[in-house]
């Protein structure tokens, strides 16, 4: 997607903190962290929704989430994390290119992101 900054994030056209890469996601710092550690696991190829993804993009992001398992202890969440996946409008999405947030590196709330009444 031409537009998505995850895409350009994912080509190098624009600069992360990456943490890991390999051939079907990088993982990065998100720029505004909501917990002493908070990443983003994004899986290369372009889509928004789970509802988009095929067959195969679950095989791979099944893939992806043993690689963030095998990862964690090294990413500083060795005593656990939050996996957050925003889809849509009321989840307050704001990039259309599916991620994964791994919160942790301190004990959370039991919240997940704000909750507005
Ligand atoms: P979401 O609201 O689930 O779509 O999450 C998008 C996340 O991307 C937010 O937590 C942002 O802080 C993060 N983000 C936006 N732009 C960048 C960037 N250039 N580098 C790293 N994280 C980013
Ligand atoms: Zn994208």
């Amino acid at each position: 997607m031409d537009n998505c900054i995850f895409c350009k994030i994912i080509k190098g056209e624009i600069p992360s903190k990456k943490f890991y890469e390999d051939d079907l996601m990088i993982i990065i710092a998100d720029v505004n962290p909501r917990a002493k550690k908070h990443y983003l696991a994004i899986p290369k190829k372009h889509y928004k929704y789970f509802s988009e993804m095929t067959v195969g993009d679950a095989a791979n992001l099944a893939k992806c989430i043993s690689k963030i398992a095998e990862l964690a202890p090294s990413l500083g969440l060795e005593n656990g994390y939050r996996v957050i996946v925003n889809q849509g409008d009321d989840a307050v999405q704001t990039v259309p290119h599916l991620h994964i947030h791994l919160l942790g590196g301190q004990k959370l709330g039991i919240g997940g992101f704000t909750v507005d009444e």
